[in-house]
């Protein structure tokens, strides 16, 4: 993680930092350096002023709840759009049905000024930024697909799944390095989706298409070389496959094209089911049945 001060191992850094490059990485640097100290700082100060929370399980269970926070003037509009389309309360819902951590992990909405989502281990919380929904429309818009909310919706669904992946690995202690842990929550991501049929494949084809604009408007020669997950494209093709190795009648389509070419189509149902039978070994503890 060598982007990351040492007070934030175990954060990392989302779409929102792939996404804007290196300039603005640098400036998110420089503000953590700047602006935290062995307490933590800005990334760990998180005050609800909202807990209303229609998703938190009843007092006295763990499990993954939701809280907003005030937005900053500027995110407001993104934070009402959350609000009201609710699709981290569909997450959460969707990750109590799967596991219980046996703890609380918040799914926290707020302004990170750039700082991009993240899950911290050290207050188990993951955090989806307003200021990255505007980022996301503003990319689906440019690359064609207005109204953009159902992609926008997607995308933050895909977020929290991802960042959940995190959650789950630092709950179960999961052995993996960082590059292993990011790929690992791409496929818990992939997982959750899949697992809701048809409206989860068209969310995770959404996520696919953000990834695809992202990598089509990055100037490649200033890639951020930092960035511990996989170059966009890398995680969109991975993407696809669980999607068509998961239901190839449905998604005939995905195949045979540049992302995913003939000689790995093959091999995708296989790909698919060792991703989601990896993952289910290792949430057995934790599966609810
Ligand atoms: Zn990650």
């Amino acid at each position: 993680m060598a982007h990351i001060p040492s007070a934030y191992a175990g954060l990392e850094w989302g779409r929102a930092v792939t996404r804007v490059g290196r300039a603005w990485v640098g400036l998110v640097v420089v503000v953590l350096v700047g602006g935290c100290g062995s307490s933590g700082g800005d990334a760990d100060e998180v005050r609800p002023t909202d807990a209303k929370d229609s998703s938190s399980p009843p007092p006295g269970r763990a499990g993954f709840v939701v809280r907003y926070e005030e937005p900053a003037s500027a995110d407001r509009d993104a934070a009402s759009f959350l609000r009201a389309r609710r699709p981290m309360e569909a997450a959460v819902e969707a990750l109590g049905a799967f596991v219980d951590p046996g703890r609380e992990i918040a799914v926290v909405g707020r302004s990170c000024g750039g700082e991009g989502s993240a899950y911290d281990p050290e207050t188990r919380r993951i955090q989806v930024c307003y200021d990255d929904l505007a980022d996301e429309r503003a990319l689906f818009e440019r690359g064609g697909h207005r109204p953009a909310d159902d992609e926008v919706v997607a995308v933050v669904a895909e977020t929290v799944y991802h960042e959940a992946g995190h959650a789950l690995v630092d709950v179960l202690r999961l052995p993996f390095d960082e590059r292993a842990e990011e790929d690992a929550a791409d496929r818990f991501a992939a997982l959750l989706l899949l697992r809701q049929g048809v409206d989860g494949e068209r969310q995770l084809r959404a996520a696919v298409e953000e990834y695809r604009l992202s990598a089509a408007e990055a100037d490649r020669a200033d890639r951020d070389a930092k960035d511990e997950h996989a170059p966009d494209l890398v995680r969109a093709a991975d993407h696809l496959c669980r999607l068509y190795g998961a239901a190839p009648d449905r998604n005939p389509d995905l195949a045979n094209t540049s992302l995913l070419p003939r000689e790995r189509v093959a091999g995708c149902a296989a790909e698919w089911t060792r991703a989601r039978d990896a993952w289910l070994k290792d949430l057995a503890p934790i599966l609810r049945r």
